[in-house]
């Protein structure tokens, strides 16, 4: 299953993230997912909810955005939104259009939170 493998990507990275910043555990994760990605943002929130057992990310909900797929023409130097099935220019209606962004996973932002933080003397 692609998803999995992607969350279980997902997690190790925020992992790392967590660990490097002294966290005690993740309560939120926050990804953008391109729409031409491949990845299914409803497979891959089923699929987090299995990766994120037993994980230092167990506790932590995720939020998905789908940021809007951008392309710069190649013909007339527009850069405009596109859909993932139909990627010309809306300016002078070429094909020949190169993909600025909409293929990737990135992770946003992270709430990481600290045991001790709440800790008084
Ligand atoms: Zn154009």
């Amino acid at each position: 299953m692609h998803e999995l493998a992607v969350c279980q990507a997902l997690i190790s990275q925020v992992r790392d993230i967590a660990l490097e910043r002294g966290a005690t555990g993740v309560s939120g994760i926050r990804v953008a997912l391109g729409p031409l990605s491949g990845v299914e943002p409803a497979l891959l929130q089923s699929a987090y909810t299995l990766a994120r057992a037993g994980t230092l990310a167990s506790d932590a909900a995720l939020t998905i955005v789908v940021p809007p797929l951008r392309v710069r023409c190649r013909q007339c130097g527009a850069e405009s939104q596109a859909r993932p099935n139909r990627l010309l220019c809306p300016a002078c209606g070429s094909h020949d259009t190169r993909v600025l962004s909409g293929d990737e996973m990135i992770l946003e932002s992270l709430s990481l939170t600290f045991s001790g933080a709440v800790s008084h003397v």
